[in-house]
Order: C-alpha cells, then structure tokens, then sequence
C-alpha cells in the first residue's frame, strides 16, 4: 500500500481536520457505508468504502456498515451476505454490529408523525401522473397540490390508515410540505412515503408503507450519530433536502460531503447494468471474473492491497473523470511482481523430443522462485527427454529480432540446458507438431564462454506436467464508456474471455490454493479459480498480464 500520509490531504480529509481542529462533534469522526443490497458491490463502491473506513481508521474514529433496505422489492438476503463478505476482504471492519435503515422504520414512523403533527407533511392523493404534471420542470415551477391543505387530523387518519393496509400501492403517499417553486425539483414538496404491499427481507409483513431514500438516509445518519455522511455527487441536489429533514427533527445533524464516483473505462459502474448481464447470462454470474465487482476482482485474481492502493492512487475528488484500466492492472502487477511465485506454464503447447537425451533418464533441476527475492526461495523441476513449449516461441524461420527458437538456431530453456532445433514434424496439413532438438548437457543452468544464444524460453516435461484449462480475459465492453449507451449488451465485447483447454503446467501447481497468485513465466499473472478447479481437472484464472496490453490497443487503433 501506498503510505496513505506522503500525499496531500484530500479535500474531504482537509474538511475533517478543520472540524477536529473546532472540537466539532467533541472530537468524534464517525463515518458509514450504506449500500443497498440489490446487488454485488463494485470497483465504484471499493472506492467509497476506503474512503470511509479508512477516515475512521486513520481518525481513530468507527464507520458502520448499514444496509439502505428501503427498497424491498429489489433487495436479497444473498446481497447481503456478498456485501459483507466484500468489505471483510478489502481488510475493513465495522463498528460493531451491522444496522439497516429498516432497524429504524419505528423511528422514521414516529418522525413523520411529527412532521405531520408540526404542519410539515401531507397525504397526497395524486396518481403518478397528476403528480409529475404538478411538480413542473426545470425551466416551469411546479403547482401546489390540492391535497396540499389537508388538516392535521385527516392526514394523521389518512397515514394510520396506509401503514394498516386500508390502501391499494399508489393510492396515496406522504409527502413534505416544502416549495413547489423551489429551484430545486427536489424540493417540491418531495415523497417521503409510499404504499408498498411487499414482504420485506428484514422485517416480513410488519410494513406495507416504507421510507423513502432520501427521508431514510438523513435520518439513518442522524440516528447513529454520523459526523460525516460521505456520498457521490449525484447527491449534491439533494443536500438541502438531507438538511431540511433533519432542522425539522429535534436530532443530530451529521455533515452531508459529496465527492466524484469512480469511473472505469471500458467496464460498467452500476449495479442495475451489472445485474442485467447476470439475468441475461451474458456472463457466468456476479463473480464472474470479467465483472468488475469486488467478487468478480477477487475470483480473478486481484488483491485487496491492490485495490486499496488503487483506491489511494485515483484519490477523492469533486471533479468527475474516468480512470484509465491500466492505472487498475499497473497496482495489481506491482503487487503480484513482487511477491508472487515464479513457476512455468505454457499455455499452447507444442512438444519437443531431445534426442541426446537418455530415454528414460529425469533430472531434477533448481528454479528460483523469484528472480529477485531470494527469500522465496528454489524449487526442483523435473527434466526428462520431452518436454512442452509454447507454439509461438517457435518459428521455423525468423530474423534476430526474434528472441526465441528457430529451426537450426539455438535458445535457453530457463533453468535448464540450451536446446538446438534439428528437425521439424508436421502434419498432412502443414502444421507444426513437434520439434526434434538436441541439447548441450553442459549448459545446465549457465552459458559456457562466447556461446549466444537467441533468447530463454519457458518449457514443462511433457510426463510430468499437469493437464489444466486456462482462461484469459480480456475488457467486457469494447466502448470507453459502456454506460452511456442505451444497450449494454451491444457494447459487449466477444472476445471477453479466451479458455484454453489443452495447456500443461509444472507439476508442483498440483497443490495450488484457490487464489494464490502465481507468475506464469513469460506469460502473465494466474491464479487458481476458486469455483469450477478441481484437483482432476485445474482451472486457472489469468489475472493480468506481464505488460501493459491497453497502451497498445489504443495505439493499433483498436479502442
Ligand atoms: P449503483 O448505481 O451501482 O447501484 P449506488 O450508488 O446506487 O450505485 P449504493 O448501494 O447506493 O449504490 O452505494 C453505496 C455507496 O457507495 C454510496 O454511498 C454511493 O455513493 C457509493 N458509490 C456507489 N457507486 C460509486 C462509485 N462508482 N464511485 C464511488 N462511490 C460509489
Ligand atoms: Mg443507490
């Protein structure tokens, strides 16, 4: 992680300090994420939880988790769970137990009947459609209600009798007695309840009227004592609304803060797209690892250390942009480059039989586990007369530039003996399937004076090596900005994920761990899929690759 303290404060944190420095709040930071659970949580959402968290840690303040469950009809107990399992693993703990704004529904009931008993609420009984008319347009002020001047008494009555069920969904709803000419289309006398007959994942059947976000969120933050209620600036709108509510209530008044959403190019930030491409099988499911959800990431192979230095890498701010993918790959390959295993998988095979070598002879030869962290440590590998390489770095005829094999010509097999190329095999169609090579039995891990040799090259023993599946991914959408399209699914790109099927990787892999990361020489960042690998049959997952693959799309005029 990057020493979060090198850079300057963030605007947010500047904020914070000044209120520290006032004694504000008698010192308290106190901060939350509140998600709500209709959907895994994405990259956008890693963005906004270090954010919290890592303010309350670094002001030995607290951040709750609280689950903004306002809206039932879209929401899973399955959400839920995701979405506490996502924020244990980016490394963040909540203060104490989880809340739910629907742990307040008697609280927020209680209020409303103040505000309606203060003369600051009303039952309006507008259909949808009389209601968008009389709220007006930007450019036109909205028009009062008629029911706008209902006595205290009959909107007392009317919601009693809407909380009891007397009333069809849409028949009536409450709403804040504000300013139809309001500037501010938030303003206009918002909703701040509505009639829905839906059984709720917390609380069952004991509701059929339930808060609206905005009614709910003020007061949530308010409840628990929030000082700092940081959200995206799509909320900016609603702050004097947020502020409104809560000088109405004889409550605390935490600091509404909005800040820029996380934008990645290429990848979609909304849970309601996400979801789309899960219902619509467009890819495996939420964790699917092309998704850009923290259990998509997590399954393909990405690290917490690599999502919260990205985090810290985009910084906060109020101006609105879009982040390149490669700033997400560069902090996931610094973070494997040195710390993951080094080891050899070749992904299309192409065999060589050695002919020198002793039929049935196999030599354990030393492989370094990385090229430089010596503490990692040396493995063996076994050597034996066949072995695999990988199809490209073989040409039966190349110019120097090309730093591997070619038929007559010489290369290093990392760790092991300099192999000659003698002969090609092929098939009636003209395919290359084997090579016949020799090698120099006293090359064995060093180049003896004045030899060259065009490159090193990566290589398993064809008895040895392990059968696996690999699959690569490539970006899920082939426009920068998927969501600004009207179709998500047209802006997908079909070459998503490439699964190889026949490739072969050293047999020390055998015991690989679900997620463990691990350098496939040459080749990129793997790790083990942790749903459909399996001893018999091993699936691994490509993370990233060694280089920067975006820069070069961009420049071939592909992006
Ligand atoms: P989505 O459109 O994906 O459903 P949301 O804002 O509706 O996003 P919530 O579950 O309401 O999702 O979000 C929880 C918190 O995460 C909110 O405070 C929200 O502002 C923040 N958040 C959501 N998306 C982003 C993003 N792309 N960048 C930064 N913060 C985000
Ligand atoms: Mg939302």
């Amino acid at each position: 992680m990057t020493d979060i303290e090198e850079k300057p404060l963030n605007f947010i944190r500047r904020i914070i300090e000044k209120d520290l420095a006032a004694n504000k709040n008698e010192g308290r930071v106190v901060t939350r994420f509140p998600p709500e659970p209709n959907g895994f949580l994405h990259i956008g959402h890693a963005k906004s939880i270090c954010l919290n968290f890592g303010i309350a840690e670094h002001y030995q303040g607290s951040c709750n988790l609280r689950f903004d469950d306002t809206n039932p009809a879209k929401e899973e107990q399955q959400y839920i769970d995701a979405i506490q399992e996502d924020v244990r693993w980016l490394g963040f703990q909540w203060q104490d137990q989880i809340r739910h704004a629907s742990h307040y529904f008697d609280q927020f009931y209680e209020f409303a009947l103040g505000l309606i008993q203060g003369g600051k609420a009303y039952i309006c009984s507008l259909s949808a459609q009389e209601t968008r008319e009389y709220r007006g347009s930007l450019t036109e002020p909205g028009r009062n209600s008629p029911y706008r001047d209902r006595s205290v008494e009959e909107n007392l009555d009317l919601f009693a009798r809407m909380k009891a069920g007397e009333f069809d969904e849409g028949a009536h709803v409450l709403r804040a007695k504000i300013d139809m000419a309001s500037s501010n289309m938030n303003m206009r006398d918002p909703t701040l309840y509505r009639i829905r007959k839906v059984i709720h994942h917390q609380t069952g059947d004991a509701w059929c009227v339930y808060p609206m976000y905005d009614y709910a969120h003020c007061i949530s933050d308010a409840i628990e004592g929030i000082t700092h209620s940081l959200c995206t600036l799509e909320f900016e709108d609603h702050r004097p609304l947020y502020d409104w509510i809560l000088n109405q209530l004889d409550i605390a008044h935490p600091q509404q803060i909005e800040f820029s959403r996380l934008e990645l190019e290429y990848t979609i930030t909304s849970k309601r797209k996400l979801n789309q491409l899960v219902v619509d099988q467009c890819v495996s499911g939420w964790d699917d690892p092309r998704m850009p959800t923290i259990a998509g990431l997590r399954r393909r192979g990405y690290t917490p250390a690599a999502l919260r230095d990205f985090c810290e890498r985009i910084g906060v701010t109020k101006s609105e942009n879009r982040v390149e993918m490669s700033v997400l790959e560069n902090c996931i390959r610094e973070d494997l480059g040195a710390r993951a295993p080094r080891v050899m998988g070749v992904l299309r095979p192409l065999k060589i039989v050695i002919e020198n070598y002793p039929e049935d002879q196999v030599e354990d030869v030393v492989a370094s586990n990385h090229p430089q962290d010596e503490s990692m440590g040396t493995r063996t590998l076994p050597f034996a007369r066949e072995i695999y390489i990988e199809q490209d770095d073989f040409r039966e005829q190349a110019n120097r530039k090309f730093k591997r094999l070619v038929l007559e010509g010489e290369v290093r097999l990392r760790h092991a003996y300099v192999i000659k190329c003698e002969s090609v095999i092929e098939d009636g169609e003209g395919n290359i399937v084997e090579l016949r090579c020799s090698y120099d039995k006293d090359t064995l891990g060093k180049n003896p004076e004045g030899r060259k040799v065009r490159g090193v090259i990566h290589w398993v023993s064809a008895q040895h090596a392990l059968d696996a599946e690999v699959r690569l991914y490539d970006r899920l959408c082939n426009v920068p900005n998927p969501g600004a399209e009207e179709d998500i699914v047209e802006t997908l790109n079909p070459d998503s994920l490439e699964t190889l099927l026949n490739c072969k990787v050293e047999p020390g892999l055998a015991k690989a761990a679900a997620w463990t990361a691990y350098q496939f020489e040459r080749v990129g960042y793997f790790c083990v899929d942790s749903k459909d690998s399996t001893e018999q049959a091993m699936v691994f997952n490509r993370t990233v690759g060694l280089k920067d693959s975006w820069a070069k799309m961009v420049s071939k005029g592909k992006s």
